[in-house]
């Protein structure tokens, strides 16, 4: 049986703030339950842990753990869940806080993550076959793994090329603890970079959809690190993400006012139920546009707050739920208190919020600017919500634009990071909407469109194989 360690520094349901959390949580499961693997999932002990499942923590040791010329300790725990098994590394002068980003000292934190995470492996008393570790936060684990343990084998998956782990080059000395022959794997451009030491150092590296795969082996969408991805072209791929279609059911969704299956019906009463708690005005038959969201400008709200106003002249509702840039939460407040009767914007981050408006929303908005993957339009096709997307990444792979002729696609797409193209494509939405016979089939495909793990799974299996033989 092969054992595969994953390390990420989020995963649901013990910690999430965006898509990250819910891959980690969702992908291990999926591959034991496909392929058999052993897997264990290496986190930070976060102070914002869910009660319940601090509560299950076994104490599971400690660790000395060096940071440069100090030695950090740390307490281990574990927790057995739906048959994988999570290590939790525990530091409270680096994880005690509130949050589990944005501190001017993120970099050093991660690096003692990273070194934490090899220091569980070589204290394993059977070694694992795969180190598979996600994003910049875990980036040092692949470089100090390759560099300390050079036969075990590493996965790197970049989630979003944009945040890479950048330090001054005195991180090299001060936190490493590595040999100087080591700094031109950790640098770039002068300083030290979590995410290119671990592209320098993965035996893979994938991405999460075809397309971005392509897209971050040029200049516009690499940020900078391009020329290293096409360099390590041979071993990079992109595997699309899905969800758990089992926590994402909005047959079981216990925060729904009604469960449904297909039924549009009984969306529409998810729809009312929602008008009434957000006090607009209750009518099923408004097409209602929604977009759940981190405010940052990756996901499209610059072309979104160009057009609100143009687009607020029409009979429909808009609910906006996320948390963010300051400048967004502003100016998505203002439209809400400009036009009070056709638009709500939540300032909040509620796991419970946003399964009731993708359920009640009859178009869900995504006009990313670049999107690695996207898990938002894949829970909203599994709450029959339907997506608008810019062609970008994971969503070009996603979303098929709907085609009045033949009557296939699950959604609607534009090309150009243009306000004017969303404005169109979202009134041609509303055309559609407004028509019943091009509507249903629309609607079919949306109901047939699925996004499990099974596939994906088997592309990650596959890929640990041939790894496992080189
Ligand atoms: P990203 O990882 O770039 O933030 P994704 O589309 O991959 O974007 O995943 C976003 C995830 O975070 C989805 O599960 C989405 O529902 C959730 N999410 C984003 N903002 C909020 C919010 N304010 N409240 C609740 N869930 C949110």
């Amino acid at each position: 049986m092969t054992h595969i360690v994953f390390a990420a520094s989020e995963c649901t349901p013990f910690v999430k703030t965006g898509g990250l959390a819910d891959v980690i949580g969702s992908l291990p499961q999926a591959l034991r339950e496909q392929t058999g693997h052993e897997i264990s999932v290496i986190l930070p002990l976060y102070d914002q842990m869910d009660e319940a499942y601090r509560s299950q923590l076994i104490p599971a040791g400690t660790l000395n753990v060096p940071v440069g010329w100090r030695s950090q300790g740390a307490a281990l725990h574990k927790l057995v869940r739906d048959g994988i098994t999570y290590y939790f590394v525990e530091n409270e002068f680096y994880f005690g806080r509130h949050g589990a980003y944005g501190y001017f000292d993120d970099g050093e934190r991660f690096v003692f993550f990273s070194r934490a995470v090899v220091e569980i492996i070589q204290g394993m008393e059977e070694r694992p076959d795969i180190l598979h570790a996600h994003d910049w936060q875990t980036g040092m684990a692949v470089a100090f793994a390759n560099i300390m343990m050079p036969d075990l084998k590493s996965v790197f998956t970049i989630h979003n090329i944009q945040y890479q782990g950048w330090m001054t080059h005195e991180a090299f000395y001060d936190l490493m603890n590595v040999g100087p022959e080591h700094f031109p794997g950790m640098e770039w451009h002068g300083m030290i970079n979590c995410m290119k030491a671990a592209i320098f150092h993965a035996d893979k590296i994938t991405t999460v959809s075809p397309s971005y795969a392509e897209e971050i082996k040029q200049p516009y969408y690499g940020e900078g690190l391009d020329p290293l991805l096409n360099e390590r072209s041979i071993d990079l791929m992109g595997i699309v993400n899905g969800i758990d279609t089992a926590d994402y059911d909005p047959m079981k969704d216990p925060n729904l006012y009604v469960p449904y299956r297909t039924s549009r019906a009984k969306k529409k009463e998810n729809k009312r139920w929602l008008q009434r708690e957000l006090c607009l005005p209750e009518d099923g038959d408004i097409p209602m546009y929604a977009a759940i969201s981190r405010f940052v400008e990756q996901k499209g709200f610059h072309l979104l707050e160009r057009i609100l106003d143009e687009f607020l002249q029409e009979n429909v509702q808009v609910v906006i739920l996320g948390t963010g840039d300051y400048a967004f939460e502003q100016s998505f407040a203002h439209f809400a208190g400009k036009y009070p009767d056709k638009m709500v914007t939540l300032l909040k981050f509620s796991e419970a919020t946003a399964r009731q408006i993708y359920a009640a929303a009859d178009f869900f908005l995504m006009p990313s600017k670049f999107e690695p993957c996207g898990l938002s339009q894949l829970i909203s096709l599994q709450y029959k919500t339907i997506p608008i997307v810019r062609e970008t990444g994971g969503l070009r792979d996603t979303v098929l634009p709907y085609d009045e002729i033949t009557g296939e696609g699950n959604g609607f797409s534009f090309a150009n990071y243009n306000a004017h193209e969303l404005l169109y494509t979202m009134r041609y939405s509303l055309l559609i909407y407004s028509r019943p016979e091009l509507l249903k089939p629309l609607l079919q495909n949306v109901n047939k469109s699925r996004f499990s793990w099974k596939d994906s799974a088997k592309l990650y299996d596959g890929m640990y194989k041939e790894l496992l033989t080189l």
